[in-house]
């Protein structure tokens, strides 16, 4: 999982967020930590909370030409960015001994930011690489040249990762994934209101595939419209194959081990155990295979389609790859289509900004240590903490106090909670970049050494014990997670920040944000999919029959209020799809709440502020974490390919379940915000 493309992932992202603490409440130059002017106050927040709370933001702060969203998420993120610039800009402009990792970093950003350079390599960096596909001979060759192209960070038609053991956390096995789709979502592929991507897509094939020089290298790909064509039509027949997002919800359904022997089989048109070997993984015993069906017709396809084909695809994969990386037609061609057509945006992020990013990604936690170093307060750890055990509290009195489970389920998410491991701030011991080199050849020859080096560092965990050290998030990244294998939550540094953890404010605000956010994360330990694995991260189902079907019962509710939910026209939200993220959403709200009221009966936070209860900054500033604008293409996209729903309805979708909502807004039927009490999700 991890960086990867293909990964499956269990850890559900939450969000961004803030750190808190119980800072004495009586400190007398505390704010409210409301900024009026982020407020549209001729909106009701009866009626439209969103707009009453965010409306103000949302006027001032405008979609730059860069993004597809812009949100206070990714301001902050912005703000990290720009600090990662300070440092690494720096190193950069520096000598350094060969091997280090100043060395490493300053000269992979002079690379990525040389662009005379990478328009004088122009395709050259990918010439060797395409002509030994252009020159394969044989189906016979394809293991070879899998094997190769898994190695370096593609991963056409499937991928192959290190995850815990579903029936045994505390070890590591492989896992088999469907994987290779260019656009994306299966629905671009097999909705007919997605024509229009779908030849935009085969113009961009077509395009890169003669700017790659592809057609000089293998003249059966003389006519590169027709090669796009029909790698179009092999990634359709994939995508009706692949497991549909929804599906892939169920653990269990994810979790089908196979002999070796068993792998063999099915997938002859392949040597998996050549595949497995070459890899370092010729020990292995069994797979997990995720996706049983995806697999055999892969076979199929492997075994029937056209040789010219599949290596048209490969090459393509390889292009896409390769082309951020690459001279300026490269980079704008694949903007175009990826950040232009499907998203809406209508610039290029700056290169530096780029470059920036992909350090980040090359050598992620040799950036975080420096990032640490420079921007984190031990300071903001420790009211972290503080702010995490209220929760906890907070999280331990609910599942005591729950009506609908019986004591011997409850007594067991008791326990599930209080084993919770919780990470905040970065990893105690640093990742060992000493065996990635960083050599002036091409950047894009770097990136496949990154790839290598991260690929070898994956598949190496694989038939060893699980890490419990291991995070899955840089420190300099703005985002939180929970991992059911190891029931983790885990608070990376850049999140512990302004605007969001506002140390200068009452604490009703962080409550409401930051607060919110650790509820969500914890929740998620009882969602749709968390709730399956036990208090070690095992994946079985510890729920009595009763319990499980009450929790079916109430999250159904939630399903179809998000399924009824018009996100653009025609276009409706997708229940089952994002129903753990909701599910989160709504126990993040109610958990922090409660600490909240505890709070406030310990006067801990104070009155009235601003012309706002203490309430009432609790949900304005969940809202405000959410304030964002989004262009049209990039809400078809993500309601398609995120978990999450479209931030909106995170607050207008999510807040009508919540009890306290209506109590502090006094809502009434006919209330746009109002949803009867029978009608309102109450899980957590
Ligand atoms: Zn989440």
């Amino acid at each position: 999982m991890k960086k990867s493309t293909i990964s499956i992932m269990m850890i559900c992202i939450a969000l961004l967020l803030p750190g808190c603490k119980k800072k004495a409440a009586t400190t007398p130059e505390l704010t409210s930590g409301i900024d009026l002017t982020n407020l549209d106050t001729t909106a009701s927040p009866k009626d439209d909370f969103y707009q009453y709370a965010c409306g103000g933001w949302m006027k001032k702060f405008p979609i730059p030409d860069e993004y597809s969203r812009y949100g206070n998420f990714d301001r902050l993120a912005e703000t990290n960015l720009t600090q990662l610039k300070d440092v690494i800009s720096e190193m950069a402009a520096k000598k350094h001994k060969a091997g280090t990792i100043e060395q490493k970093i300053g000269d992979l950003y002079n690379l990525g930011m040389d662009s005379a350079r990478l328009e004088k390599q122009g395709n050259e960096p990918i010439q060797e690489a395409l002509t030994k596909i252009a020159q394969l001979k044989s189906r016979e060759e394809l293991t070879a040249q899998l094997i190769e192209m898994h190695n370096n960070g593609t991963a056409p038609f499937f991928g192959i990762f290190g995850e815990s053991d579903p029936d045994n956390s505390s070890m590591v096995i492989a896992w088999l994934s469907q994987s290779g789709l260019g656009i994306g979502d299966r629905d671009y592929y097999l909705k007919a209101e997605h024509k229009a991507i779908r030849e935009q897509y085969i113009n961009l094939i077509d395009n890169l595939l003669q700017l790659a020089n592809y057609p000089t290298l293998n003249p059966k790909a003389a006519n590169t419209k027709v090669a796009a064509s029909n790698i179009l039509a092999l990634e359709t027949r994939m995508a009706e194959a692949f497991m549909p997002k929804e599906a892939m919800r169920d653990p269990f359904a994810m979790h089908n081990i196979y002999s070796i022997e068993q792998l063999d089989k099915t997938m002859s048109a392949l040597n998996m155990s050549q595949y497995l070997r070459e890899r370092d993984l010729g020990d292995l015993e069994s797979i997990n295979v995720c996706q049983p069906k995806y697999f055999e017709a892969l076979n199929k396809m492997l075994s029937q389609t056209d040789l010219e084909t599949i290596k048209a695809y490969l090459a393509w994969n390889l292009i896409r790859h390769a082309a951020p990386y690459l001279s300026r037609e490269f980079a704008d061609a694949s903007f175009e289509f990826y950040g232009h057509q499907l998203t809406g945006a209508t610039a290029q992020k700056p290169r530096w900004k780029r470059v920036i990013s992909t350090v980040n990604g090359a050598l992620g936690e040799a950036v975080g240590q420096i990032y640490v170093d420079h921007y984190f307060s031990a300071d903001a750890k420790t009211r972290m903490q503080n702010l995490v055990s209220d929760l906890q509290v907070a999280l331990k009195e609910r599942l005591m106090g729950n009506t609908w489970m019986d004591d011997s389920t409850k007594a067991k998410a008791v326990n599930k909670l209080s084993s919770m491991i919780v990470k905040i701030g970065y990893p105690d011991e640093w990742r060992d970049y000493s065996s990635l080199e960083i050599k002036d050849d091409s950047y894009y020859a770097n990136i496949v050494r990154a790839e290598r080096f991260e690929s070898a560092y994956q598949l190496g965990k694989i038939g060893k014990p699980t890490d419990p050290t291991e995070w899955q998030m840089t420190p300099q990244t703005v985002n939180a997670y929970y991992n059911p294998s190891t029931n983790e939550i885990c608070f990376p540094a850049a999140i512990l920040q302004p605007p969001f953890f506002n140390v200068k404010a009452d604490d009703a605000v962080n409550y409401g944000a930051i607060g919110v956010v650790i509820g969500h994360e914890m929740t998620h330990g009882f969602d749709d999919q968390g709730r399956l694995y036990d208090n070690i991260g095992n994946l079985h189902n510890w729920w009595s029959e009763h319990d499980g079907e009450a929790f079916k019962a109430r999250t159904q509710i939630l399903v179809d209020h998000f399924n009824a939910i018009e996100v653009a026209p025609g276009l409706f939200a997708n229940g089952a799809f994002t129903l753990g993220e909701n599910i989160a959403d709504n126990g993040g709200l109610n958990v922090s709440f409660t600490a909240l009221k505890k709070a406030i009966a310990e006067g801990r936070v104070k009155g009235e502020m601003d012309g706002f209860t203490p309430e009432q900054r609790f949900f304005l500033a969940y809202a405000g974490v959410w304030a964002c604008n989004i262009r049209d293409a990039e809400i078809v996209r993500r309601t398609q390919s995120d978990p999450h729903s479209l931030a909106k309805w995170r607050v207008n979708g999510t807040l009508p379940h919540i009890n306290a909502f209506a109590e502090t807004y006094d809502l009434k039927e006919g209330d746009g915000m109002y949803l009867a009490p029978e009608k309102r999700a109450v899980i957590w």
